[in-house]
């Protein structure tokens, strides 16, 4: 499949939809460990997305990511506002100008991304933060990819790797962000972040894994 900027927009639309969906669970996530707002945060952001998306009809990839990580950047707020926001930006600049991206194409994209977040947070595998669920899916979508399976199943493969990644943050002990406050008592909570990075990738597998 090749990725149009429409299928851009679309993701975004499908991950707006899945964050307002777990808002709650979300802001439930982040009650223990840090100071429940990461859906209301994640949700604000996502729907101010959602609201610049009429004017980038006719923009490409590049463009397309590039405004919804400034409006993350300028909405989401706590952590995860600039870490998204410099997710998005690293993935846009990768995609520059770009009017079709192929499934490599949006692995280097990922990975640019996935990149920004360690720069801009300065974790590491393990820290119990989004980056546990982003690093095992990034490495997974390019060995998928390299190992020519479908690009539906590459998604679907990476989406389960950050699913895992996700829950295997539960008995972590954070090292990064608020939840890192707590010390060993951080242990036994799953990571908002990494659930939220969790839905943004099943909502790039449901919206391009159907072609
Ligand atoms: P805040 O912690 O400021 O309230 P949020 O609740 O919106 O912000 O986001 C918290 C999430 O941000 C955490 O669950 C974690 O996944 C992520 N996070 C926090 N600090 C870092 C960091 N340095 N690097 C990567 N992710 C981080
Ligand atoms: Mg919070």
């Amino acid at each position: 499949m090749i990725i149009k900027p429409n299928d851009a927009l679309n993701w975004i639309k499908k991950s707006a939809e899945l964050i307002a969906e777990n808002r709650a669970y979300l802001i439930e996530l982040d009650a223990p460990i840090g100071d429940a707002d990461h859906g209301a945060n994640m949700d604000r952001g996502f729907q101010a997305a959602l609201q610049k998306l009429p004017e980038l009809a006719d923009k490409d990839i590049g463009t397309i990511f590039k405004t919804v990580g400034m409006t993350l950047i300028s909405t989401v707020g706590g952590a995860a506002g600039p870490l998204y926001g410099s997710f998005f930006l690293q993935a846009g600049l990768k995609m520059a100008g770009k009017q079709e991206m192929s499934p490599s194409d949006w692995a280097e994209a990922f990975e640019a991304g996935v990149e920004g977040v360690k720069q801009r947070g300065k974790a590491q595998a393990g820290d119990k933060t989004m980056l546990d669920a982003l690093l095992p899916a990034v490495q997974t979508l390019k060995r998928s990819i390299a190992g020519n399976t479908t690009f539906r199943q590459a998604l679907a493969d990476s989406v389960e790797a950050a699913r895992l990644g996700m829950l295997a943050t539960i008995p972590m002990v954070a090292r990064k962000g608020r939840a890192s406050y707590l010390g060993e008592r951080s242990a036994g909570h799953q990571d908002p972040g990494a659930t939220s990075s969790f839905l943004l990738l099943k909502a790039a597998a449901d919206t391009w894994g159907g072609a």
